[in-house]
């Protein structure tokens, strides 16, 4: 049972269903993707929605992929699918595909035809569309509509034994060319296609449409609530027309329900418009980690608990709208705040040489993995007369309200010493290239002495220049400079392409990042949270940024 007080409108229904006629034990859910692409943070939603409502009532949720377009679907996209899924964290109780029915719904659809409720369309699709009618005006009934049963049954035989071909006949359903829901004009059940499937191979040569199969693959199944995105809501009627046809009422009787689509800001989630962006180059693959997908949110460094988190945060609604990314970046930033070590990475360096630092001494300073997580531990550090610094947390002359390294001033270096700027050295552009610092010796970091416990303003992240490990970073910005960019009548969304989504550096680590693994994460102090990435060689390691520490966008938006 769900909690009473704060059940969704979906589990309204299931609620009143339970005090009807369905017992709990009658619960079953399915997620139905097609395997024309890779899942995005979209399908996220609705995998959270059926497999969330899985645990909520003890139920099985079936996997189903809906196969029936051999001409954009594939094994790879099979597996990719899957292997999201259970990342996610979800198990599915059986893996099933609409391919798997296709003798049930051939052997239905001839039923059909002799019941006089389907019949072998002979025009070209164009037709058949033109005579569709309008909203406000019926269709035309096609010449063929009343041709004899046997003529329809042996045509139909033909086209599944691929003796016609494509587009010269469709099966379609008779029922009403008046209808005020234009789906319910004789839609078509089936088409002819000659082109192999990644599962049936050549074995069949019509492939039923998604109405059709869809409903009917829920009854098989005994699904008890079929659920869509909102655009399915017309599609209902004919769901439940279909069912008619073939239901027995000792059988349950499947349901489709509807929730709003959900759609994120500076993206496209529509497989076919991120398979563009995959064909055209726009983007690595599938998983670069600038795709909405999961497996791009994944090498982005997305935990599985983020993302669960955002979809449940959104919830599940009647109404479309735009979430904002910040929300996503929220959740994957409290998440790994909890579990990500904090680690010092210099990306833009400034040379810093403390001058009162003996020249061939090193020291191993001790350092808190994770203040957020006692039991992360401490770490080494090493320390040394050298050291980087980030270009940005040094001005020669600067307000009172720069807190950082100064002439003059003091900041302390994490984990470290109080060192002081003396002076500097230029290049011939007058670049500044080398801050001469004095240390004070006593300062040390957890020493305890008066020295150590002094309060000054700022604390800057360093790495001992001799020990720094050169690394790449990759860091990110958003892939559309629109927040909706696919919501434009007159623009395409691929002209809203931000050109310097990716911009690629090499940063200088602390030593001890050269023991992370692929798709390990850390905090690089005072610049965000990253991952490693399956890039990464023996000679170099990568790093994707999956997301600043603050969001920097935010205020923008609100000092504008
Ligand atoms: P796409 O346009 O990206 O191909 P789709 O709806 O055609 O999306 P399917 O593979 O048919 O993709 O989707 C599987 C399930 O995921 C369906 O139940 C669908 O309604 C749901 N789904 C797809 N996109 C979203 C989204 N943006 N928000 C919520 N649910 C979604
Ligand atoms: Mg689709």
């Amino acid at each position: 049972m769900a909690k009473e007080d704060s059940l969704n409108f979906i589990e309204h229904i299931i609620e009143d269903d339970l005090k009807g006629s369905y017992t709990p034990a009658s619960l079953r859910f399915r997620f139905p993707p097609e395997p024309n692409g890779y899942l995005h943070i979209g399908h996220a939603s609705s995998i959270c929605l059926n497999f969330g409502l899985g645990e909520t009532y003890n139920a099985p949720v079936n996997l189903r992929f809906d196969d029936t377009n051999p001409a954009k679907e594939e094994q790879e996209f099979v597996d990719a699918i899957k292997r999201d899924i259970s990342w996610l964290g979800f198990e599915w109780a059986e893996e099933r595909y609409a391919s798997d029915y296709f003798q049930q719904l051939y052997d239905w659809a001839v039923q059909l035809i002799k019941d006089d409720k389907a019949y072998v369309d002979s025009q070209s699709s164009i037709l058949i569309a033109e005579q569709k009618g309008t909203p406000n005006e019926p269709g035309v009934e096609s010449p063929f509509r009343n041709r004899p049963v046997e003529e329809s049954l042996a045509l139909f035989e033909q086209m599944k034994n691929g003796e016609v071909g494509e587009g010269s006949h469709v099966l379609r359903a008779k029922i009403d060319m008046a209808s005020g829901n234009m789906l319910m004009r004789d839609p078509v059940m089936y088409r002819v296609l000659h082109k192999p499937h990644h599962r049936t191979g050549t074995d069949w040569k019509i492939f039923p449409m998604y109405d059709w199969t869809h409903g009917e693959s829920d009854y098989i199944e005994q699904v008890s609530h079929s659920l869509c995105t909102l655009e399915f809501l017309p599609h209902r009627e004919l769901y439940d027309w279909f069912l008619d046809q073939v239901y027995d009422p000792k059988k349950l009787r499947p349901k489709q329900r509807e929730f709003a689509r959900r759609n994120l800001s500076h993206t496209v989630v529509s497989k076919r418009k991120l398979l563009k962006l995959v064909e055209e180059g726009v983007v690595s693959g599938w998983d670069d980690p600038r795709m909405p997908t999961i497996s791009g949110l994944r090498r982005r460094g997305y935990t599985p608990e983020s993302i669960r988190n955002f979809a449940d945060s959104i919830g599940v609604g009647k109404r479309e709208n735009l979430i904002d990314v910040s929300h996503l970046e929220f959740n994957v930033r409290e998440d790994l705040n909890k579990r990500a070590p904090r680690v010092m990475t210099v990306l833009d360096p400034l040379k810093v040489v403390i001058t009162n630092y003996p020249e061939d001494k090193e020291e191993w300073l001790t350092a808190e993995n994770n203040p957020e997580d006692e039991a992360a531990g401490d770490r080494e550090v090493p320390f040394s007369r050298e050291i980087y610094i980030e270009q940005e947390d040094f001005r020669e002359e600067a307000n009172r309200k720069f807190f950082r390294l100064k002439l003059g001033k003091e900041v302390r270096l994490k984990n470290a010493y109080i060192i002081q700027a003396d002076s500097v050295e230029k290049d011939a552009d007058g670049n500044v290239t080398t801050v001469y610092c004095t240390y004070d010796e006593e300062s040390r970091s957890g020493s305890g002495t008066e020295a150590s416990q002094r309060k000054v303003k700022g604390t800057l992240h360093w790495v001992s220049a001799k020990h720094a490990l050169p690394v790449e970073v990759r860091l990110y910005d958003r892939l559309f400079t629109d927040p909706a960019p696919d919501a434009h009548k007159e623009k395409d969304f691929m002209e809203f392409i931000n050109p310097d989504s990716l911009e690629v550096i090499t940063a200088y680590a602390e030593p001890s990042l050269a023991d992370l693994k692929v798709e390990d994460k850390v905090q690089f102090q005072r610049l965000g949270y990253f991952t490693v990435d399956r890039d990464s060689s023996e000679e170099k390691k990568v790093f994707n940024r999956t997301v600043p520490l603050r969001d920097s966008w935010a205020k923008l938006d609100t000092n504008s």
